[in-house]
């Protein structure tokens, strides 16, 4: 496996002498192809419906209805549980369900009977990822190695949710650390995917993301180092929204590759994910890394309807990253963005195809330097300062089984790609050689965001494949982050939304647009994919398994 990847990287990496010719020398989705295997190709599906109504915000309507005196928030929570419990045995999105949401409700219905004021958040059902450390619930990033492990203290955009009111409902199902596309490297369980329960529900965020879509939860948070949230929302036919770099804090967050980890946002409309993160966001004296940057009030994006304009989106720039629709990509998905585009067009957007000429060699650039932070993140694993201890007679015996038993395959895999990337001998012709990529990379979106509002792409060359598909072959697996790694290594923000529809499925597969915008500009993310969810016509985003779910 490391002999292949690293065969891969010197194809296209180590041949290269410098940056310009590493530029000349893209690494093509079809060269991909030559080792790995993709789901074969799909068509879209065309819906004749076009009366369905555009999706509306859950937390706006959880207010309204708490306001209004319509329904309680232990009403609204008691549903969501009996969801779960309905649809949980098929899906298996949550690690844990916490035991307090009908109390956290109770009190909310108090508050709202003595009169008092409710934060933005209040009675909102959230769902989050297992490597989010929260207190006194278990926390394990979907790994043996930290089994039982409930931690002392809230990660900071926890704390911040739950001060405005939020309700953690659960932990959700991850890929161990982060590390995989499909949830089928957690330690515990498979998530399914609730459009089609035979499919994977991506990863690695896939439990975050299938809860939302099957309505067990409103929102969720997940984290993306190269795509977790981005790439199980488009599986899920839900919105997943990646923050910039440093826009949130990762305090709490169980690090994977810290100079690329953010925690992001799952919700069924763009305003939820946009209020969670406007939740989430901020400066944190704990995370060196995040940023003094002002935190816009986005629900000023989120305009009702009838108060659209005939082309609310007139003059935005939007450049299609012309090296994302090439050979490799599932025709299915092709058209479906094409789709996406021309409804962009008739919204007002001025819309030009763009080039970046550094695209293909992000993912073994992102596979470098991912697996070697992880390989330095994961040694406080040792079964001493952390994780579960498995006793031995001698200490470096103990190290070899803590670690040996508590971490499974991929994660051992990751460590060691790390760690023959980090080595004397290798350190420059691999690391070195990837940071150098990293800088082409964010030169080439920073020309791109000069010229452009906003970029847009698919979300990943396919729609959800089956559960077990890939489970084998690795690199096929890394090959379909070819969409979303870049965007970590430039440390941008992007949302990714459903767009429509590919044959699969009982009633089809859906398929995720991502829209790239520039360092700290969430907000134009956030008004455009508003405007672009709430015009779409012919599909509504809701799985089969939910037939009665609006
Ligand atoms: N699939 C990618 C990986 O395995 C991305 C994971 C992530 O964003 N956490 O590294």
């Amino acid at each position: 496996m490391i002999g292949e990847l690293i065969k891969i990287l010197k194809i296209t990496v180590l041949t290269s002498k410098n940056s310009k010719e590493i530029a000349k020398k893209p690494w093509k989705l079809n060269s991909i192809r030559q080792t790995v295997t993709f789901a074969s190709s799909s068509s879209p599906v065309t819906t004749t419906t076009t009366s369905v109504s555009p999706p509306q915000s859950q937390i706006l309507t959880t207010r309204r209805s708490l306001l209004s005196g319509e329904i309680t928030a232990s009403e609204i929570a008691k549903s969501y549980l009996s969801r779960i419990r309905l649809t949980e045995s098929h899906l298996k999105c949550f690690l844990h369900v916490s035991d307090n949401v009908l109390k956290y409700a109770q009190e909310i219905d108090q508050r709202i009977a003595k009169g008092e004021e409710l934060g933005p958040l209040a009675g909102v059902l959230i769902g989050v990822k297992d490597n989010i450390c929260t207190e006194g619930m278990p926390s394990t990033a979907g790994s043996r190695i930290l089994e039982h492990y409930r931690p002392p203290f809230d990660a900071t955009a926890i704390k911040k949710i739950k001060e405005l009111g939020g309700i953690v409902v659960g932990k959700t199902n991850m890929d161990e650390f982060g590390m995989g596309s499909t949830t089928e490297a957690s330690a515990f369980q498979v998530t399914a995917n609730p459009w089609d329960l035979n499919r994977v529900p991506g990863g690695s965020s896939g439990g975050s993301a299938a809860a939302v879509a099957a309505r067990q939860c409103m929102v969720s948070l997940g984290s993306d180092t190269g795509g977790s949230v981005r790439q199980p929302a488009s599986f899920c036919g839900v919105v997943g929204l990646k923050p910039t770099y440093g826009r949130v804090s990762r305090f709490g967050l169980m690090a994977y590759a810290s100079s690329l980890d953010v925690i992001g946002c799952f919700g069924s409309t763009v305003a939820d994910a946009g209020m969670l993160l406007h939740a989430i966001s901020g400066y944190d004296r704990f995370d060196s890394t995040s940023s003094k940057q002002e935190v816009p009030e986005f629900q000023s994006q989120f305009l009702p309807m009838d108060l659209f304009e005939s082309k609310p989106l007139k003059g935005v720039r939007v450049g299609l990253i012309r090296e994302t629709l090439e050979e490799g990509v599932d025709s299915g998905v092709r058209s479906v963005t094409q789709e996406a585009a021309s409804h962009l067009e008739a919204l007002g957007c001025v819309l030009t195809e763009v080039s970046l000429p550094s695209f293909s060699l992000g993912l073994p650039a992102y596979y470098v330097i991912a697996s070697s932070e992880s390989s330095s993140n994961l040694s406080r694993y040792d079964g001493v300062r952390y994780g579960n201890q498995v006793m031995a007679d001698e200490l470096n015996k103990l190290y070899e089984c803590s670690r040996g038993e508590g971490f499974g395959g991929e994660v051992k895999m990751r460590i060691l790609m790390g760690t023959y990337a980090l080595s004397a001998g290798y350190y420059d012709a691999y690391y070195k050689r990837a940071q150098q990529v990293r800088t082409l990379i964010r030169k080439d979106f920073k020309a791109a965001l000069e010229q452009n509002d906003i970029l847009i792409s698919p979300a990943a060359p396919s729609a959800a494949y089956k559960i077990g598909e890939k489970k084998d072959d690795p690199l096929a697996m890394y090959a379909g982050d070819i969409m979303t790694v870049n965007v970590n290594l430039a440390g941008l923000p992007a949302i990714v939304l459903p767009c429509g529809l590919v044959e699969g499925g009982p009633l089809g597969l859906p398929v995720g647009l991502q829209m790239i915008g520039a360092a700290f500009d969430e907000e134009k993310l956030l008004k455009v994919g508003h405007i672009f969810e709430q015009t779409l016509k012919g599909s509504s985003f809701v799985p089969p398994l939910l037939p009665n779910v609006a």
